[in-house]
């Protein structure tokens, strides 16, 4: 979208003058920051150094360019490798807005070539297997790479196939729909526009019936903890808006809505106020009949056993049942891993709840066994945090850890474990959640729980040129 659209757009919404859109199209770098968070630091305070060695990052997402971007920035003689099939890079958190009708598809796909330097050697291509036994890594095409130095920022990989009856081919028909439809290598993302025709055939539903409507969230960690509920509260809205109405069920393998307990609430009373919206939690879907548009889900819970005298409270059995629940349309997250070369590799954790995520520190982010490997993004195996927002405070502890160790010394860089959830509640209105390992952690000092309409002025009009212009280029 062109800024003087953007501005024309901009004015549409409640209280927000044209001036007011110019001044948040104009917030300098250091204002945008002070927004965003200013705890990352810039790509001036990561050392400069005239190291050498050879590094490989793997991956052209947002991590990738941007740990590029800032190691372009503190080398003075860069030896770097990118592994990256992709020519086009998806603007992810654009894909809600373009679902809800609010961006156009191509405002999210930008060309990767200018943020690929030419002193950069650029394979393109995938990596398929890692051995950091022996610093080496293979291609997809069979091309052997060796390293120094290896930066993964690999992201996720989706698992539509882990639903029974459902295959790709179904996203956009039978009712249903996925936003996180992409495919990231072919730098594409189908997800936007495929769930906004989802939005509008719900709301043409709703003019004769009162139809049913299903969001799920699966078990797994997920990209966007958030996603889910943006969806569907976007599109009850956008039925309310034209006073229309229908059934929705947020059926989650999740115990809440939220994990912190000021945001939790503040989603309940959002919930309360559509007044449309059943929760079924510790549903997981794991089957789709797309011709009975049925869903079946593994409900886990618990059941109070006998009563234990001893600790005067009853034992609490587990339990798990499969439910099914019909509707008229479904708006599926599917399950999520690492990819397979790392799932499957030694740098992946070996056991645990985060088995097959990159075995990363979670403060120095350095490989906990290799240590001269580091990870960005997604793929990290640590407690929280699967976001853009997330990878943006990586980037300068990985590149200033990343050269400490090429400088022989010890990594001493901590990521505090920010994370930033913009829960849009509403058209015009978003619960800024922005935490780290302690709790909230508000880059503002407004009440983080409160949907503020000038969070999503912020994000729909401030954060996608922020990103494209400034974080990938290694500047905020
Ligand atoms: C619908 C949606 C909404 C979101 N909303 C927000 C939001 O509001 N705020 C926010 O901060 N974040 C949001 N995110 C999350 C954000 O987009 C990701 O957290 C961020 O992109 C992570 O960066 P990454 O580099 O780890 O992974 P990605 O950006 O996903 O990039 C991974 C890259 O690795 C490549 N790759 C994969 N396998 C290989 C391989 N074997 N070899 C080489 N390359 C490989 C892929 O092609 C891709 O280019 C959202 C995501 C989605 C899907």
């Amino acid at each position: 979208m062109k800024k003087e659209d953007l501005v024309k757009h901009a004015s549409t919404y409640e209280g927000l003058s044209r001036r007011s859109a110019l001044k948040m199209m104009a917030l300098s770098p250091i204002t945008a920051s002070v927004l965003a968070g200013t705890v990352a630091p810039s790509a001036l305070e990561a050392s400069s150094s005239d190291v050498v060695g050879k590094i490989v990052i793997v991956g052209g997402g947002s991590g990738a360019l941007m740990v590029l971007a800032r190691l372009r920035l503190a080398l003075s003689n860069p030896d770097i490798t990118i592994i990256a099939p992709n020519d086009k890079h998806v603007y992810q958190p654009g894909q809600i807005f373009v679902a809800a009708g609010e961006y156009a598809p191509e405002d999210i796909i930008f060309d990767n070539t200018g943020y690929i330097g030419e002193d950069v050697t650029w394979i393109k291509d995938e990596a398929a297997s890692f051995d950091p036994d022996n610093n080496t890594l293979t291609t997809k095409g069979g091309k052997l790479v060796q390293y120094d130095y290896l930066v993964v920022a690999t992201g996720v990989q989706y698992h539509f196939e882990q639903i029974a009856g459902l295959t790709i081919d179904m996203l956009g028909k039978h009712g249903i729909s996925s936003v996180y439809h992409s495919d990231l290598a072919a730098g594409t993302a189908d997800g936007g526009p495929i769930t906004y025709e989802w939005f509008k055939q719900v709301h043409e539903a709703a003019k004769t019936s009162t139809p049913k409507v299903i969001c799920t969230q699966p078990s797994t960690p997920l990209k966007c903890g958030g996603a889910p509920q943006k969806i569907l509260y976007l599109s009850d809205d956008f039925l309310k808006r034209d006073k229309l109405t229908a059934d929705f069920t947020f059926a989650t393998a999740g115990t809440k809505l939220f994990n912190l307990p000021e945001i939790d609430s503040s989603l309940a009373k959002a919930q309360e106020r559509y007044g449309n919206i059943t929760n079924k939690f510790g549903h997981d879907l794991i089957a789709i009949d797309a011709v009975a548009k049925k869903a079946t889900f593994l409900h886990k819970y618990e059941e109070k056993g006998e009563y234990n005298k001893m600790f005067e409270e009853y034992d609490m059995i587990d339990k798990e049942e499969n439910v099914e629940i019909v509707y008229d349309f479904i708006h599926i997250v599917p399950p999520m891993s690492a990819v397979d070369a790392v799932a499957n590799s030694s740098l992946g954790w070996q056991k645990g709840s985060a088995k097959g995520w990159l075995e990363v520190d979670k403060e120095t982010l350095q490989h906990r066994r290799y240590k001269n490997v580091f990870g960005i993004g997604d793929t990290c195996g640590i407690p929280i945090g699967k976001t853009g927002g997330s990878a943006r405070h990586h980037a300068p502890i990985v590149v200033g850890n990343l050269i400490s160790v090429m400088e022989k010394r010890e990594p001493v860089l901590k990521f505090d474990g920010y994370t930033v959830c913009p829960l849009k509640t509403a058209y015009g209105e978003i619960i800024m959640a922005e935490f780290n390992y302690d709790g909230l952690a508000p880059s503002f000092p407004l009440d983080p729980a409160q949907p503020r309409w000038i969070w999503w002025a912020f994000d729909i009009y401030a954060l996608q040129p922020m990103y494209r212009y400034l974080m990938l280029n290694g500047l905020m």
